[in-house]
């Protein structure tokens, strides 16, 4: 039955039948992020559109071609957020956060959005789950950031993953690399794809991240960065290593990893699915020293991550995880005649109100229609009410697993419901 609508390109609706995945997955990220004693910070989901520009960088894919950029009524230039790190640092420094207790260390989750090419893996509206530490440089803090996305996936029961991770430097040591990459690359110009000639000019890192592939095969024998780290970098990186070390988190060294946004600097990293296919990355995450200030703010460095839920969701799937139980009525109540019926929409707000969840359909009418739909609901035990059940005080109470059933006085139905 089609109507006359449909769900624009690249987004999706999030049906019952899939909700119950998305409240799983969320809730083990919450219960991580108290673990780490992070604390939720929501932003709007339309910014200023130079706050990207700034921030994620003016020569940067999202912002040369995916960003919903729009006017309001007043001729503001407004952008719907692509990405969650520049809002949460706007509003760490609107906020002035670094001087409250307790709101350094952030999470988030919502809609982000992207006009991309959709695929499997790739939305145009997509949601992302993440975190931000704002306010040290410690090495310390990016093994914890580190640790943070690896124990959400562990405790998902996730296992085909890999952790990657990279130095990018500071804008000390990338100077000298930048060179180097444009020296490197500029043999091969013509083999590269538009998009990394204009790369190599303006950003020449990007082009080792390009998944066009013969920019790829080109990049393989590219300079590494990780030989161009000056000593502050270098031991930043080596300390950060040693750490995952010692809190015995497995990780590869890929100095392709770059990240695609200009704000990144020294440590960037990526979790890797092995099984999906061109969509593979479930996380990226990296430091941000200098955004802060590019925002106008004080020096204050900060590194977070950030994954998105649709490929975490795939992932699962793929390595048949449970996604809890689907959630399902305790109790179907089931009325016979006015008078029951009467006594019966009572007692449903009773139920409801001491937390026994209850479903009750009211257009079915007939004890036989009233039983089958109970069955469908899942729900745990019928309630059954007739009119000589009413008379007597008593309600049939059954287990719709084993189809015991036996009356108990009405007075004590919550009671005997609350002990099971
Ligand atoms: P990024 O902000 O580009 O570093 O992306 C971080 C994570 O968000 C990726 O690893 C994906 O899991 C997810 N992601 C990014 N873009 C999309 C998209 N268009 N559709 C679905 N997920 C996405």
């Amino acid at each position: 039955m089609a109507g006359k609508y449909k769900v624009p390109r690249g987004t999706y609706d999030i049906l019952p039948s899939e909700s119950y995945k998305w409240q799983f997955v969320t809730n083990v990220f919450k219960e991580v992020a108290r673990e780490f004693n992070y604390k939720e910070i929501v932003t709007p989901i339309f910014e200023n559109n130079e706050l990207f520009e700034r921030s994620v960088g003016e020569d940067s894919d999202i912002v040369e071609k995916e960003m919903y950029k729009f006017e309001d009524k007043k001729g503001r230039i407004f952008a719907l957020r692509p990405e969650g790190t520049a809002p949460v640092v706007r509003s760490f420094i609107e906020n002035g956060l670094m001087l409250k207790p307790n709101s350094s260390k952030l999470y988030y989750f919502g809609p982000m959005f992207r006009y991309d090419r959709p695929q499997k893996g790739r939305y145009r509206q997509f949601y992302q789950y993440g975190i931000e530490n704002i306010g040290s440089n410690d090495p310390y803090i990016d093994a914890e950031v580190i640790s943070f996305a690896y124990m959400f996936l562990s405790k998902l029961g996730l296992k085909n993953f890999e952790l990657q991770i990279n130095s990018i430097g500071c804008k000390n040591c990338t100077q000298d690399y930048d060179n180097a990459l444009k020296e490197y690359f500029t043999p091969y110009l013509n083999d590269l794809c538009s998009d990394c000639r204009k790369r190599l000019m303006k950003n020449p890192k990007r082009v080792l991240d390009c998944k066009v592939n013969t920019c790829k095969v080109n990049a393989d024998n590219a300079p590494s960065m990780l030989d161009y780290l000056d000593e502050n970098c270098k031991t930043h990186f080596n300390k950060v290593q040693e750490y995952l070390k010692q809190i015995n988190i497995p990780f590869k060294v890929n100095p392709k990893i770059v990240r695609g946004l200009d704000y990144y600097s020294q440590t960037a990293f990526e979790f890797i699915d092995t099984n999906l296919g061109a969509q593979n990355t479930l996380i990226g995450g990296g430091r941000y020293d200098g955004l802060a200030e590019q925002l106008g703010g004080k020096n204050m460095p900060g590194i977070g991550f950030a994954g998105g839920f649709e490929r975490l969701l795939l992932s699962m799937e793929e390595e048949k995880l449970s996604f809890g139980k689907q959630q399902t009525p305790k109790v179907y109540l089931i009325t016979l005649g006015n008078e029951a019926g009467a006594t019966g929409i009572k007692l449903i707000m009773e139920l409801r109100m001491n937390g026994i969840s209850t479903a009750f359909d009211p257009d079915k009418t007939s004890m036989n229609a009233q039983m089958k739909t109970a069955n469908k609901t899942g729900a745990e035990f019928a309630l059954i009410l007739g009119e000589d059940e009413l008379k007597k005080g008593k309600i049939i109470l059954k287990n719709m697993a084993n189809g015991e059933q036996k009356e108990i006085n009405i007075t004590d139905i919550i009671n005997s419901l609350k002990d099971k």
